[in-house]
């Protein structure tokens, strides 16, 4: 097995014990940096080689430590398998790949809704205290008790695009192809929901674009135009989140670009319902 997997793969193991035991109610960021100093002093190695055969070992896929921290949080808290897809295309073999899958297993999608806490509770994952869990579970509620609204995910966040990847509080994945430019553009930055734009300071406008059937796993959708729509940021949260079905008459259009219909119902179908089921569920 290479080193960097083998590296990166027993940081994510010391974050998850060192969460589930000794620091759950540390910030992420502390516990990320206690593993690497245990690892560096139980290899004997210095904290520099151990961030080197990581960090670097990671990039361009992960920027940097915040990332990997957002990644791997979303993973121990049942919200998002990213970061062991990222790491399923850094395998250089077979035994990587076997490592990769045996360490971090693919847990279903449809988690809990009250999974998502990221970096407001990191000790989520960690509720029952039992440190060698591969997934995470629920956490324990007691009768009667309601749970605060969590932020809930959208549906799309475990999509790893290269090109644009921002880290914002709601963890959403922001993408822009040059296909979804081309549609701004078409849309003069205009919601094709409600119609309206963002004007800049600058005298530009700002609007962003959401691919109705979404990219990657499991989705694969296309990076046409006709998958994309052009959305105000409220817009497109709720198209995200499964909150908005969509009607292609009720649409705004503009010439240059159309919308096809079997993306329209792949949203409606695929998106908004598993949003539901999650929803009635919860
Ligand atoms: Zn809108």
């Amino acid at each position: 097995m290479s080193r960097k997997i083998e590296t990166i793969l027993e940081v994510i193991a010391e974050i998850r014990e060192l969460r589930s035991t000794t620091m759950h109610d540390s910030p992420f960021a502390d516990i990320r940096r206690q593993a690497v100093r245990s690892i560096a002093a139980r290899h004997k190695r210095a904290v520099a080689t151990i961030q080197n055969n990581w960090l670097r070992g990671l990039k361009p896929e992960i920027s940097g430590t915040a990332e990997f921290d957002t990644l791997v949080e979303a993973y121990l808290s049942g919200v998002s398998n990213h970061i062991r897809e990222i790491l399923l295309q850094f395998a250089q073999d077979k035994s990587d790949r076997q490592k990769i899958e045996k360490e971090l297993p693919e847990f279903e999608k449809a988690s809990p809704p009250n999974g998502m806490h990221l970096s407001q509770n990191s000790s989520l994952a960690a509720g029952n205290g039992s440190s060698h869990q591969q997934t995470a579970e629920p956490p324990v509620r007691a009768a009667g008790e309601r749970t605060p609204h969590p932020a809930p995910k959208a549906f799309d966040l475990r999509i790893r695009e290269r090109k644009i990847r921002k880290l914002c509080t709601t963890y959403r994945v922001l993408r822009e192809t040059d296909q979804a430019l081309r549609v701004r553009r078409f849309h003069g930055d205009r919601c094709q929901i409600c119609g309206s734009t963002i004007n800049l300071a600058d005298g530009s406008t700002y609007a962003e674009t959401h691919h109705l059937r979404p990219l990657g796993a499991p989705h694969h959708g296309e990076d046409i135009s006709e998958n994309i729509i052009c959305l105000c940021p409220n817009h497109h949260a709720m198209l995200d989140l499964g909150l908005h079905r969509l009607k292609a008459e009720e649409l705004r259009t503009a010439d240059g670009h159309k919308i096809a219909q079997e993306f329209i119902d792949y949203h409606n179908h695929a998106i908004c319902q598993q949003a539901e089921t999650v929803s009635a569920g919860a």
